[in-house]
């Protein structure tokens, strides 16, 4: 039995670890705090203004967050939406970075965002205790970008942002950037660069059919194989080893040992077999996989009244039900109800 102690709070867990049926555990929480969004990516948002899920009291993702910690989740990455839109971020940072896991280590801590408010934001957020952001950036030439992003000077921005992290200290600074075939594939090679000048991992990840509207098709996707044949092209790259059997990205140096890549490849290589996550909406919702057909209503447990031990019981047996893997490409695929702006990514 573990014995979890959170802002003065301790309390016990029955299981010792969250558990899929699939034999997984389950230590990586991403937490959806709000589906806003300041950018319109193209590949992500129709552009039109849609309709957006409820926000949680930022004292109420703290209360959830804080079963799920008892229940062995090591890790938390704040997401969105846009997670810098949300007021009272940098106190939610500030409290969680206090919280130990049922091993008594402090929580790995980090965040994924546009960067667009990163600059003014990186330092108040590394001093309330944030460990690492992952900023994306979908090109790495200002015209390609704004094209994507539509908004105008957001490269620069960004740019700026991203100095301002690694200035911060949260580091390893990772730099997500979503191919696309026709958009920004022309972007791979100057990407490698950039990873060397800048001294941040860029990682390209394999576009999933998880947009507002209909953009995806097999033949948009660019694979990990042939990134990596076009970076090998111009800069002879070699793999590294895995650090641990649930990393998403497979990971590469320069043949000089200058600079790193990752690609996540949940398309052509997918690794659902080694998935330790669970995801939580803006709005509460339990989601157990990004393409789950039914979501979880944890909060509605929480405003009925539930005490901890009820919502750890529902979190418990939600998780024991997680999708064996995602069925992308294959016959009777069915899109999640929700794209990926309004899931958390
Ligand atoms: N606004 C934050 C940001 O831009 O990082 C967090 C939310 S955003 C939905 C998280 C990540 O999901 C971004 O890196 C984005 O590029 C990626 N993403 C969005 N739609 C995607 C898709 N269909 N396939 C793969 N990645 C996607």
């Amino acid at each position: 039995m573990a014995v979890a102690s959170l802002s003065g709070l301790t309390f016990t867990t029955l299981e010792p670890r969250l558990t899929d049926s699939h034999g997984r555990v389950i230590h990586d929480l991403r937490v959806s705090i709000t589906d806003r969004c300041n950018y319109k990516c193209v590949y992500c948002r129709t552009g039109e203004v849609g309709a957006h899920y409820p926000e949680l009291q930022i004292e109420e993702y703290l209360r959830l967050i804080r079963v799920f910690v008892g229940l062995g989740i090591s890790k938390v990455r704040l997401t969105g939406g846009e997670p810098l839109l949300r007021r009272g971020l940098v106190d939610m940072v500030k409290e969680l970075a206090t919280w130990r896991t049922i091993e008594g280590e402090p929580l790995d801590l980090a965040l994924t965002t546009n960067g667009h408010l990163l600059e003014e934001l990186a330092a108040p957020l590394k001093a309330a205790g944030l460990n690492r952001v992952t900023v994306s950036m979908d090109a790495v030439d200002a015209a390609t970008f704004e094209q994507i992003t539509r908004i105008p000077g957001s490269f620069e921005t960004v740019l700026r942002g991203v100095r301002a992290a690694r200035a911060a200290g949260l580091t390893p600074l990772k730099i997500n950037c979503v191919l696309l075939r026709g958009f920004n594939d022309n972007q791979v090679e100057g990407f490698a660069r950039f990873a060397r000048e800048e001294g941040v991992v860029v990682r390209f990840i394999e576009f999933m059919p998880l947009e507002e509207g209909r953009l995806w098709t097999p033949e948009i996707v660019v694979t990990l194989k042939e990134i990596v044949e076009r970076i090998g092209r111009v800069l002879p790259l070699v793999e590294m080893p895995a650090r641990e059997a649930s990393e998403t990205a497979r990971r590469y140096t320069f043949a000089d040992g200058v600079g790193e890549i990752g690609i996540i490849a949940p398309v052509s290589q997918a690794f659902c077999g080694a998935c330790s996550r669970v995801r939580l909406t803006s709005d509460g919702k339990i989601r157990t996989c990004l393409f789950s057909q039914v979501e979880h209503d944890l909060y509605g447990r929480l405003r009925a009244g539930a005490d901890d031990e009820e919502l750890r019981d529902y979190i418990v047996r939600t998780v024991k039900g997680k999708e064996a893997r995602h069925h992308i490409g294959e016959p009777g695929f069915l899109k999640p109800s929700r794209s990926m702006v309004h899931i958390g990514g």
